[in-house]
């Protein structure tokens, strides 16, 4: 796509294709094909979604989101047509990641479950939970035996799957970084220990790991994607992805991983300021692939202002080359925010040509 891009600015310009390029008319449009019903209250509460992916049953997947209100705080579930089907009314949830087969132990022996992990704000804790994926519902397992000295504000899982330990990220307002292992605590619930803390700088808020690589990715939003270990003997050492100014404009939101094949995929960063989504290569240098946005189409509206956003690779009814879900701030018909559902293949159409 790089090339793609360059060869474009070449024809155009006859300047040399260098990484300070400016972004000129290189974003590709896609268009949702479901959306979510908006905030009820016509506010900005909805943040950050994850897709569940039901492997025995894929028809029965859905998107968990948050929502951060102080009132009606808590997770949304919709179905893969944006029908909320559950809502857990258990508290000011501003991110939320989710993790397949944690080995949890029961009475009846070991039981692999499968994970969502949201932080909590106001209770400055992580909300664990384990999906009852026939039920399409959350059952809450977390030992609340732990709290962060921070509020938490993003955040993200990492599995480690060389030694099977579970890791939750979470960020801060203030740039703290706090990363906990989630331990089986033998009753059914899951505690978080603390296993390492360390500095971004400055408000930070997205994140996500590529459980291959071992890499973290932290958006701090004013200033940069950056590249940390997962690992929670990983220090400070970190590499800058790409800054603001050239394709990023603040705030850098969601961050999250499409996984291809051998290592293969995307990095992809919501670009909270100009309202689009900037895509990298998922393998080291993380080189810059492409921008596209979400506009409006007929009765569906485009996107504004986006928080979180989700993809999944795994192919889902309605959309076979996999799904990306996007935090959608505006609704032109005065209706609170929401979340906008894109198949992979329209971006990846883009991407590849
Ligand atoms: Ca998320
Ligand atoms: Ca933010
Ligand atoms: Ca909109
Ligand atoms: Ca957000």
């Amino acid at each position: 796509m790089k090339n793609f891009f360059c060869a474009l600015i070449l024809l155009g310009a006859l300047t040399a294709c260098s990484s300070q390029v400016k972004q000129t008319s290189t974003i590709h449009d896609v268009h949702a094909h479901f959306q979510t019903p908006p905030s009820k209250d016509g506010e900005d509460h909805v943040d950050d979604p994850a897709i569940y992916v039901n492997s025995k049953d894929p028809s029965k997947s859905f998107v968990i989101a948050t929502n951060k209100s102080r009132i009606g705080g808590g997770l949304h579930l919709y179905d893969l047509e944006g029908k909320e089907i559950n809502f857990v009314a258990d508290g000011r949830m501003n991110n939320v990641d989710l993790r397949y087969d944690f080995p949890l132990k029961t009475a009846k022996g070991i039981e692999k479950v499968d994970l969502i992990v949201a932080t909590h704000r106001s209770q400055k804790n992580v909300a664990i939970y384990k999906v009852d994926a026939n039920a399409r519902r959350l059952i809450n397992v977390t030992a609340k035996d732990f709290t962060f000295d921070f509020s938490p504000y993003g955040g993200c899982l990492y599995h480690n799957h060389q030694n099977n330990k579970f890791y939750f990220f979470a960020t801060s307002k203030d740039g703290k970084v706090e990363q906990v292992e989630l331990v089986d605590q033998g009753n059914g619930l899951i505690a978080a220990k603390s296993v390492r803390t360390f500095e971004v700088g400055s408000i930070s808020e997205g994140c996500v790991a590529d459980d291959e690589s071992g890499a973290l990715f932290v958006g701090e939003e004013n200033v940069a994607i950056w590249k940390y270990s997962a690992d929670p003997l990983g220090g400070t050492a970190r590499e800058k992805i790409d800054g603001v100014g050239q394709y990023l404009v603040a705030d850098i939101e969601g961050l999250t991983i499409y996984y291809g094949q051998e290592g293969k995929g995307y990095l992809i960063a919501s670009s909270q300021g100009n309202s689009t989504y900037v895509v990298y290569q998922r393998q080291a240098p993380h080189g810059y692939v492409g921008t596209f946005q979400i506009a409006s189409k007929g009765t569906m509206e485009g996107t504004e202002e986006t928080d979180g956003v989700d993809v999944t690779h795994h192919a889902l009814p309605h959309f076979p080359k996999g799904l990306f879900v996007a935090h959608d701030n505006r609704s032109s018909k005065g209706g609170g925010s929401n979340f906008k559902f894109v198949s992979w293949e329209q971006i990846a159409r883009g991407l590849e040509k």
